[in-house]
């Protein structure tokens, strides 16, 4: 059969369970382009049907994405069999299947992005695409003048050479240093082994932005429904 089943559809609109998302359709609450619906079987087409409840047009797009500011300590996974903190334990109702899109290193921190667009969430990862990632970056100074060159001119690693796309200086204060670094790949602890390798081993790491979306002042943990605007960005 084409489409979803409507109580799907609204339950991962945020109407609450499936359950109760049949409960409201029992109840003559819900309507199908202007038509009221009382049967369980409707199936919908969430990008192109008009779905109302209590006369309320609800957002039912199929792609869901979040931009999650991921914690320290937490594992970039959705589960995790030994039971740490993992993605998973910042997603709550999930009516649908959820992919973080790549990953940061456990005591690596901020925005990382979660969709169940899992074909997205594959290519945005992927080399060839080259998906700009900006981190801040906490260092002992002082450093040398020419850092950012050196970053940008490429850096030796065991497996190949690691270039920056942009760096500056975000915050100095005595020998404490905030610089921002912007890279367009993402192999294992990139930025922490690129820092190091030049001397600055890196106290604390967060990613700022991922492509066309920033973490801006979103608090540690919190989880948000990204705007359409940001999702036409990304696709
Ligand atoms: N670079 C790192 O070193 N760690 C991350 O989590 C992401 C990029």
């Amino acid at each position: 059969a084409e489409g979803e089943r409507l109580q799907k559809v609204l339950a991962r609109a945020g109407l609450g369970s499936r359950r109760s998302c049949e409960e409201l359709i029992d109840q003559g609450r819900v309507e199908v382009n202007g038509q009221v619906v009382l049967s369980q079987g409707r199936r919908v087409d969430p990008d192109k049907d008009e779905i109302k409840v209590d006369g309320l047009t609800v957002a039912t797009q199929s792609h869901l994405f979040f931009a999650l500011n991921k914690p320290a300590g937490v594992v970039s996974s959705m589960e995790d069999p030994e039971g740490r903190q993992c993605l998973g334990d910042y997603v709550q109702n999930r009516e649908t299947r959820l992919f973080h899109v790549g990953r940061l290193d456990t005591e690596t921190e901020g925005l990382i992005l979660l969709t169940n667009h899992g074909e997205l969430a594959h290519r945005l990862t992927h080399p060839r695409y080259g998906v700009t990632k900006t981190y801040l970056a906490a260092i002992q100074g002082p450093i040398p003048r020419d850092l950012g060159k050196r970053l940008k001119d490429g850096v030796p690693l065991e497996d190949g050479y690691a270039r920056a796309d942009h760096f500056r200086v975000v915050e100095n204060v005595g020998k404490n240093y905030l610089v921002e670094v912007s890279l367009h790949e993402g192999r294992k602890h990139i930025v922490r082994r690129m820092l190091a390798e030049v001397g600055f081993p890196v106290d604390k790491l967060v990613r700022t932005g991922f492509g066309p979306i920033v973490l801006g002042d979103q608090k540690s943990g919190w989880l948000r429904r990204m705007s359409n605007t940001e999702v036409g960005r990304l696709m």
